[in-house]
């Protein structure tokens, strides 16, 4: 049997209008990255499929992508329409266009956490249908209500909630998009395969597929993810040497001494320290990966830029600096008077409170270069909170 070719697309069109927030729900910052972002992750990593496609909502393109740099270079999005039908329509095009697929899966941005469990039972069932969708059973007595009083009771024996994402062969969901009158009243796209007729298999859901609507639901994943953070743990290590006739600068701060350090950028080994700690922690290459020391551009600048790119690098994982531990090694100058100044610098710059950083200092017994004041040192442990989902 061939390798089945399999394309997922995300409807990400919406304006989230009952979810009471400002700007679309897909957007919205879950755990200190986007809603969009937890269920492209899951679609892009799962190892059977091939192509990711994201119908956003005209004029979002900048906060789609935004919201999905963290884990994704480029992103295929394209312009969805005024309704769902519409977006997964546009969708399917481009995918027509573009080669087609054999399987296709449909899933809404606002359900962020997808299990890959869930994708693999629905392309399995795929073998056998034409179309499976994950399904929760009901559990909740049902009843009708007319004006605010219970008309009657509701067999909830043989009804299921429907969650996303929906599977489908590709030319059958192609073919009932393009057949199936836009009038009719159909919300998703199991609704057109019954529509001609075409059997749609239920597999199993899973409960952390809710779809995100209200504040509330938000309020409850937030508690979620905040429960499911994993530490991660970077160290970096630097040596800048000590010339006369420059400033130092250490942790931000211009320290007034007889020597400066030298280097490429103000040379503030600290803070080189630092970022390297910290993109190490999200494994993310090192400060020279980021600003090579021979591009001109850098020459001269103030290493708090660096620091603060690292910061913002932390913040698109979702991560949060839980502490951050950094040694000073040199024999002069003494470092204890400026140790406050250092921590209420780094503090500020790095978006978080004092007492999450610590500035140590040593000498090393006059012992190497440090102890022949030729240069100084400096190495950092930084420890981030992350999204374990
Ligand atoms: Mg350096």
């Amino acid at each position: 049997m061939t390798e089945k070719r399999i394309a997922a697309i995300i409807v990400a069109a919406g304006t989230g209008s009952r979810s009471g927030l400002e700007y679309p729900k897909q957007y919205v910052p879950l755990g200190g990255r986007a809603v969009i972002a937890y269920s492209y992750e899951s679609l892009a990593s799962h190892a059977e499929i091939d192509t990711v496609i994201v119908a956003i909502g005209e004029d979002q393109e900048d906060m789609a992508r935004a919201a999905l740099a963290p884990v994704t270079g480029a992103p295929q999005l394209i312009t969805g329409g005024a309704t769902r039908r519409a977006s997964v329509k546009a969708a399917l095009d481009w995918l027509q266009q573009s080669g087609g697929a054999d399987y296709v899966l449909i899933h809404d941005a606002a359900r962020p956490f997808l299990p890959h469990d869930v994708i693999d039972t629905l392309i399995d069932a795929l073998d056998t249908h034409q179309g499976a969708i994950p399904t929760l059973p009901v559990t909740d007595t049902l009843v009708r209500g007319e004006q605010g009083i219970v008309a009657d009771m509701v067999k909830r024996d043989g009804l299921f909630q429907v969650q996303t994402p929906q599977a489908f062969h590709f030319e059958t969901i192609y073919t009932a998009h393009t057949q199936v009158s836009s009038d009719a009243i159909i919300t998703d796209d199991a609704g057109l395969m019954r529509a001609l007729d075409i059997s749609v298999a239920l597999v199993q859901g899973d409960s952390m597929l809710e779809k995100l609507t209200y504040p509330a639901d938000f309020a409850r994943a937030e508690a979620m993810l905040s429960e499911a953070r994993i530490p991660r743990v970077g160290t970096g290590y630097d040596v800048h040497r000590l010339v006369e006739g420059k400033a130092l600068w250490l942790c931000g701060v211009e320290i007034a001494h007889s020597h400066g350090l030298s280097g490429h950028s103000d040379a503030d080994v600290a803070i080189h320290a630092l970022v390297d700690a910290l993109l190490g922690a999200l494994a993310d290459g090192d400060i020279g990966t980021h600003f090579p020391p021979g591009d001109p551009q850098w020459k001269g600048t103030a290493s708090s830029r660096f620091l603060e790119f690292a910061r913002d690098r932390v913040a698109a994982r979702g991560g949060e600096i839980a502490n951050i531990d950094l040694s000073i090694i040199c024999e002069e100058p003494k470092i204890g008077p400026h140790k406050e100044a250092m921590r209420i610098r780094l503090a500020a710059l790095l978006c978080i409170p004092v007492d999450r950083i610590s500035i140590k200092a040593t000498t090393t017994e006059r012992l190497g270069f440090t102890g022949r004041k030729e240069g100084i040192a400096a190495q950092a442990v930084a420890t981030l909170l992350m999204q374990s989902l």
